[in-house]
């Protein structure tokens, strides 16, 4: 059966409100991480000298030795397809008329996740390198979602 026509009988999603009033920060690290993206088209990590790990998104504290990080890393708006998945339904349960295609790339030693734009999907491999492109900075909110997408680089 095509995937297209995949249906589990019952509702994808709910609609309604929620009170809620929480607010949330992006602490110490995420702030710059993502005002660097807003401001700057750049990606920031930060990097645990003792453990010689770059954490992409940015962190505070390195998850291997729990010590404060001590540098901040420019790493760069290239990286490697570590995997991807094609979609075929959107978000809202409803097929897709061209499937996407989500990837994790990987910068520095951890990695972004984002549509991958491509104009031959069957040709999408692991390890290819791809390009971020952002939003124009007048659009930029200083959130994950400044970035658009990713692009294949062509060598
Ligand atoms: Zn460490």
């Amino acid at each position: 059966m095509p995937l297209s026509n995949f249906s589990h009988g019952s509702p994808s999603n709910w609609r309604g409100d929620m009170p809620v009033t929480n607010r949330y920060t992006f602490g110490i690290a995420g702030e710059r991480f993502f005002r660097a993206i807003k401001d700057e088209g750049k990606i920031f990590g930060t990097h645990c000298s003792s453990c010689d790990r770059t954490y992409v998104p940015a962190a505070e504290f390195c998850e291997r030795c729990l010590r404060q990080t001590d540098a901040w890393v420019d790493v760069g708006t290239i990286g490697e397809i570590v995997t991807f998945t094609e979609l075929y339904i959107g978000y809202d349960g409803s097929p897709l008329e061209q499937p996407e295609i989500i990837a994790l790339v990987r910068f520095g030693d951890g990695g972004l996740i984002n549509r991958l734009e491509t104009s031959q999907p069957e040709s999408v491999e692991i390890g290819q390198q791809v390009q971020i492109v952002f939003k124009p900075a007048s659009e930029r909110q200083g959130s994950i979602l400044d970035i658009s997408h990713f692009e294949i680089i062509n060598s």
